[in-house]
C-alpha cells in the first residue's frame, strides 16, 4: 500500500503524462485512475490495497497467476547470467532451448522458430514470410491476402491491412495492401442469415468463391483459429477451421494461423488448431508464451517455407527481418519455466473440470433479459449484451453498456474489460472452480445492477 499523498501524486501524473492504449483519454481523465501495485496468483492489488480478481489475465496473457515462483526464479537465474544479447549473429541458451521446446509441442510439421516481441510483429513476420515464399518459388503475383471479417491480428500497418474490425482499422484504409475479407462464422449474427443447425457451413462457400476467383494473386489466408478475440470473442462452429484448411490446400494458398490469443491452453488444448487436427503453414504465438510475464513472440514455419529462403548470399533470398529484442533471454527463460509448469502441474488436464464448471455456471446468464448470447471455448467466455433479446438489437454506443458493467464489477473486486457490449471472461488458467463462481456471481450481479439503474427490465 502506498501513502495517500503519493497515491494522489501518481494519479495526477498518470493523467498528466500517460496516453493509455485503446482509451478515450477525455473520459479517462474524469475518472479516478486505478493504479496496480502488486499481484499474487489470480489477484491484483491497487495502491489502496484493494484486491481484484484478474478476470482478463492482464490482457489475455497471464496463465499461471502473478508472481509465480518458478517463473520468477527462472528470470532471476537468467538475470544473473545476462539480460539481453542479440540474435543477429550470435545465439543464446534460452532462445535455443525454447525454440526446440516449441517445435516439440507445436502441431507436427512446424519446424522452425522465428522470434519477435509481440503479437503484431509475429503476424507481420508471418505475412512477410508468406509473400516472399511465393516470390522465391517464382509465383510473383501471389501478393494478396485473405482474412476474416472481425479478424484482429494487431495494430501495425501490415496487420491492420488484414484486420476486419471497422472501428479500429477504418481510419488507416489508405495505407493498406490488398486483402479480401471473407465472412466471419459469427453464428449468433450470421452474415448469411442462416441457422447453425442446417447451414452446412455455407460461409465456407463464400470463402471458396474468393479463392476460386483470386487464387493466382493470393499468398495466404490469415485467421484466428476457433476464437476471434478482439472482434468480439466470436466462437467458430466446429468444422469451420478444417474446412478453411482444405480450401487453402485446394487453391494453393498458405494458411497462417494467428494463435496469439488461443495458444498455450486457452481453448483447453495447447493450441487451438489441435482441436481440428490441422497443421498450418505458419503459426504466430505471443500472449501466453511465457505466462504473461514480458514481451515475447514467435512465428513458427514449416521446413517447406524455411527451405525456400535458402540460397547463396548473392541470391538475396535472406529473410531480411529482425527486431532488436528478438529472442530476448529473459523472455525465453520465462517461457521455458512456463512450459515446464504445464507438465509439472498438469495444467491441461486440470483445465477440463474447470471448463465444464464454467459451462454449467454460464447457463444462469441465458435467462437474463439483456443477455443475447453466451458463448465459450475452453476457458474463454463471452456474454453479449443486447438492448432487445428478440431482435438482437445491440445497445447504442452512447450507453457504454459494457464499460458500465465492468466498472460495476470493479467495485465488487473484479477486473474485466469489455469489447463493446460484449463482456469478456478470460481468467488465468490456474483459477479454481470456487473462484470461477465468485467471478461469475460478480458479473451476474453487475449486469443486473446496471440494467436496472437504466430502468431496463432484468428478467
Ligand atoms: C492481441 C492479439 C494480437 C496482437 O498482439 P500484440 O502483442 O498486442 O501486438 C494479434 N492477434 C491476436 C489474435 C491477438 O489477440
Amino acid at each position: 500500500m502506498i501513502h495517500k499523498t503519493y497515491q494522489e501524486q501518481l494519479q495526477t501524473w498518470d493523467k498528466q503524462y500517460l496516453w493509455h492504449p485503446f482509451t478515450q483519454m477525455q473520459d479517462y481523465v474524469k475518472e479516478k485512475p486505478l493504479i496496480i501495485e502488486e499481484g499474487s496468483g489470480i489477484f491484483l492489488k491497487d495502491v489502496n490495497g484493494k484486491e481484484y480478481i484478474d478476470g482478463v489475465s492482464s490482457m489475455w496473457c497471464n496463465l499461471h497467476g502473478h508472481r509465480k515462483q518458478e517463473i520468477d526464479d527462472a528470470i532471476k537465474r537468467q538475470l544473473d547470467k545476462v539480460a539481453h544479447t542479440t540474435l543477429l549473429g550470435p545465439s543464446n541458451i534460452p532462445a535455443i532451448e525454447l525454440a526446440r521446446k516449441l517445435v516439440e509441442i507445436a502441431p507436427k510439421g512446424l519446424q522452425k522458430v522465428f522470434y519477435s516481441d509481440n503479437g503484431s510483429t509475429a503476424n507481420e513476420v508471418a505475412l512477410k514470410m508468406a509473400l516472399q515464399y511465393w516470390q522465391h518459388k517464382g509465383f510473383k503475383d501471389k501478393t494478396q491476402f485473405v482474412a476474416l471479417q472481425y479478424g484482429y491480428h494487431g495494430d501495425t500497418i501490415g496487420t491492420m491491412s488484414v484486420g476486419g474490425i471497422e472501428i479500429f482499422h477504418g481510419a488507416f484504409r489508405p495505407l493498406y495492401f490488398k486483402t479480401h475479407l471473407a465472412p466471419s462464422p459469427y453464428c449468433y449474427r450470421c452474415p448469411l442469415s442462416k441457422q447453425r443447425e442446417n447451414c452446412s457451413l455455407a460461409c465456407l462457400e463464400k470463402l471458396e468463391d474468393i479463392l476460386k476467383k483470386n487464387a493466382d494473386g493470393i499468398a495466404a489466408m490469415i485467421m484466428e483459429p476457433l476464437v476471434q478475440g478482439a472482434g468480439g470473442m466470436i466462437i467458430h462452429p466446429s468444422g469451420y477451421l478444417s474446412g478453411v484448411h482444405a480450401l487453402c490446400k485446394k487453391y494453393n494458398v498458405l494458411l497462417i494461423l494467428d494463435e496469439v490469443l488461443t495458444g498455450f491452453g486457452r481453448t483447453g488444448r495447447m493450441f487451438a488448431c489441435l482441436h481440428e487436427n490441422i497443421v498450418p503453414d505458419i503459426m504466430s504465438l505471443s500472449k501466453g508464451i511465457n505466462g504473461g510475464y514480458m514481451p515475447l513472440a514467435a512465428t513458427l514455419a514449416t521446413d517447406e517455407i524455411y527451405n525456400a529462403f535458402l540460397g547463396k548470399y548473392a541470391e538475396l533470398k535472406t529473410f531480411f527481418h529482425g527486431h532488436t529484442y528478438t529472442g530476448n533471454p529473459l523472455g525465453c527463460a520465462a517461457a521455458l519455466a512456463s512450459l515446464e509448469l504445464f507438465e509439472k502441474e498438469h495444467i491441461l488436464e486440470a483445465l477440463k473440470p474447470k471448463i465444464n464448471h464454467l459451462k454449467t455456471r454460464l447457463k444462469s446468464f441465458e435467462s437474463l433479459e439483456h443477455v443475447g448470447d453466451v458463448r465459450q471455448c475452453g476457458l474463454i467466455a463471452a456474454i453479449e449484451l443486447v438492448k432487445d433479446k428478440t431482435t438482437k438489437e445491440p445497445y447504442p454506443w452512447e450507453e457504454r453498456m459494457g464499460i458500465q458493467v465492468c466498472l460495476e464489477a470493479r467495485k465488487h473486486g473484479l477486473l474485466i474489460r469489455p469489447l463493446g457490449h460484449i463482456i469478456v471472461i478470460m481468467p488465468p488458467l490456474i483459477i479454481k472452480t470456487h473462484e470461477i463462481d465468485r467471478l461469475l456471481d460478480i458479473i451476474h450481479e453487475s449486469i443486473q445492477i446496471v440494467a436496472s439503474s437504466k430502468g431496463h427490465r432484468i428478467f
